[in-house]
């Protein structure tokens, strides 16, 4: 079974999707990643319901990769007995680190209030509450309710503008950090990223725990963007997490920064996936709106190489019917969509050989006239299938590697299909194993014109210098 789209789907899991049937039937609908957000639940709900995945991903044989994502510099508001708070308009409520105070206070990290000025804006719960503050104290801010609701526990804390001395990490992170194993994790994400350091950071814990997992940079302020070409040089894979990111700076910026981080991810080989609020009618209702519909098209549009579902498929009543909602706008606007020319950086051997192989594969180019039917990539690192997935001119690449880690982690890669491959041979130049272990797997016929990209030695990463164009016999 393998999912035709090319624009691979994050799907997080959650309450509504917990279910060894429900994994399956998200996979089936065209999930490629499944995501843990650990601001919610403690490691053992997350790691019982990750063996799930993996189980269900076995049983079908097929890559589904696992992302856990961690709080990171993310302000969360905690409420006293976690009762929630109403409040109205123009009324006074306070925020205070102080946890013995009365009732009505919402108890927030010291650092805010030593960043935050009489005159700025607190948004709680992704700016459902705005708050103005009114007075400072040493241990609090006085704030004017702007908007009448209800404010609950947990519940996030956007500060436009105000970058915050807020730790890289949380206690709960090395937590989450400890509980996992290069076995049962893939992708690592990292919120509210604020600079290359930040990463930095979560590398040398990856690196002390032997973790060889993939960095994801969530991209949900103005510090991220001020830093976007350092953070996305730093990371592996980069988030346009525009539920955070559409508070924190002004929301007629949103769609301008989305095709800006797109493009950049592509132009270093990055892959790049587009969140939040994707089909967030579907929560509620089977079917999408006309505006949902265009966002997860133009993402495509834009080149991205995943689009995310959270709420859809946490607590929504409809999971699978988004993911193969997803399925059905990508699959059918990919024949369409050929994003913006990308300029390339660097250029090394392999970096020059995916080059040559995206201009060939380019059916637009005036002196196109080579009928290619099928791609194959030997791929150590994973690094030559996103050097050449990037220019986005074909649908399917199909990446050998002998890396279980590497098979997992391109699930997040636009157009590839992994597989483990083992061959008998060491030495590359000759391609008659390789032909043969292609026609096993089916991914090429008799007769096709097969473009592969190799370097000499098999299991030697980083070494991609050659392309051949074979007739399979
Ligand atoms: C977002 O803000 O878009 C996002 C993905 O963040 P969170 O992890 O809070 O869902």
């Amino acid at each position: 079974m393998t999912n035709q789209k090319s624009t691979k789907i994050v799907a997080t899991i959650g309450p509504a999707t917990e279910t060894e049937d429900t994994i399956r039937e998200l996979i089936l609908a065209g999930m490629n990643v499944a995501r843990f957000n650990t601001k919610h639940g403690v490691p053992t709900w997350h790691h019982e319901r990750i063996a799930r995945v993996k189980k269900v991903a076995k049983e079908l044989n097929v890559p589904i990769g696992i992302l856990v994502d961690l709080q990171g510099p993310e302000i969360r508001i905690s409420l006293p007995n976690e009762t929630p708070i109403p409040v109205e308009t123009h009324e006074v409520l306070l925020f205070a680190s102080d946890p013995d105070h009365e009732e009505k206070t919402v108890i927030i990290p010291q650092e805010v209030i030593d960043a935050e000025e009489v005159g700025n804006v607190l948004l709680v719960d992704d700016g459902l509450g705005e708050f103005i503050i009114v007075a400072k104290e040493e241990h609090a801010l006085i704030t004017e309710v702007q908007n009448t609701c209800t404010i609950g526990h947990r519940k996030s804390l956007n500060t436009p503008g105000v970058v915050i001395a807020m730790p890289s990490l949380v206690a709960q992170d090395y937590e989450h950090l400890d509980a996992a194993t290069n076995e049962t994790v893939d992708f690592v994400g990292l919120s509210f990223v604020r600079n290359a350091q930040d990463i930095r950071i979560l590398r040398d814990e990856l690196e002390k725990r032997h973790l060889d997992l993939d960095v994801v940079a969530k991209i949900e302020n103005q510090a991220a963007l001020d830093n976007i070409d350092e953070i996305i040089q730093a990371s592996d894979v980069v988030m346009v997490a525009r539920g955070d990111l559409g508070v924190e700076v002004p929301y007629e910026q949103l769609t301008h920064w989305q095709k800006t981080i797109i493009q950049k991810c592509r132009e270093h080989a990055k892959p790049v996936i587009t969140a939040t609020q994707m089909l967030k009618t579907m929560v509620d209702f089977p079917y999408p709106s006309r505006a949902e519909v265009s966002d997860v098209a133009n993402a495509v549009y834009d080149g991205t190489d995943a689009v995310m579902l959270s709420e859809e498929t946490t607590i929504g009543k409809y999971p699978v019917k988004a993911v193969a909602t997803q399925t059905k706008i990508c699959s059918y606007n990919e024949q369409f969509a050929s994003p913006n020319e990308i300029s390339t950086h660097d250029f090394d051997a392999s970096r020059s050989v995916t080059y040559a192989a995206g201009m060939l594969l380019d059916k637009e180019h005036p002196d196109h006239n080579l009928q290619v039917d099928a791609v194959i990539c030997l791929s150590q690192s994973g690094a030559t299938a996103k050097q050449l997935s990037r220019f986005r001119k074909f649908a399917h690449i199909n990446v050998f590697t002998d890396s279980i880690h590497t098979y997992h982690k391109l699930s997040i890669v636009y157009g590839v299909s992994a597989y483990v491959v083992e061959l008998e041979s060491d030495i590359l130049s000759n391609s008659t194993e390789l032909i043969n272990k292609a026609l096993e797997l089916g991914v090429v016929e008799s007769g096709q014109i097969v473009l592969i990209l190799h370097g000499d030695v098999w299991k030697e990463a980083g070494a991609t210098d050659s392309m051949k164009i074979i007739t399979v016999p």
